[in-house]
């Protein structure tokens, strides 16, 4: 057995159904067997739930979603690119480096940026230090 998200183009209702197999799916789809529970229109597709579906063109739900996601992730890079032109890279020594400049054992004319753990920054931020975690994306990521 298989499930498929089914929604509606005509009245944008999502419901789930349960088919054999996709062959089934397809089979069924040919005859018009498959309408919406809805408004009975024929006009349904499957949604795939799945993130492969990104690259599927004939859905323009999708193609909107994948924009989205595009725009998200240049804002990111874009954000991404301002911090290693003004922060210094610290690496995994962020709590460490972060410590060293808010109690001016280390002087510092540019912010800095680096990976820490939930608990350092939970220690940071006792300390009152404060820190920002922001989304990272890593360069060889598409
Ligand atoms: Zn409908």
């Amino acid at each position: 057995m298989i499930k498929y998200r089914l929604i509606c183009k005509d009245c944008e209702s999502i419901f789930d159904s349960w088919f054999s197999s996709s062959e089934e799916y397809e089979r069924l789809k040919k005859l018009f067997f498959i309408n919406c529970h809805t408004c009975n229109s024929l006009s349904v597709e499957k949604t795939l739930m799945s993130p492969s579906v990104f690259t599927s063109k004939n859905n323009s739900k999708t193609d909107s979603q994948i924009l989205k996601y595009k725009k998200t992730k240049k804002v990111i890079l874009k954000y991404q690119e301002f911090i290693k032109n003004n922060f210094d890279y610290v690496g995994e020594n962020f709590a460490y480096e972060a410590r060293s400049v808010h109690y001016k054992s280390k002087k510092a004319t540019k912010g800095i940026y680096g990976s820490a753990t939930k608990k350092d920054l939970k220690e940071l931020k006792e300390e009152g230090i404060e820190a920002e975690i922001i989304p990272w994306i890593k360069d060889n990521m598409n």
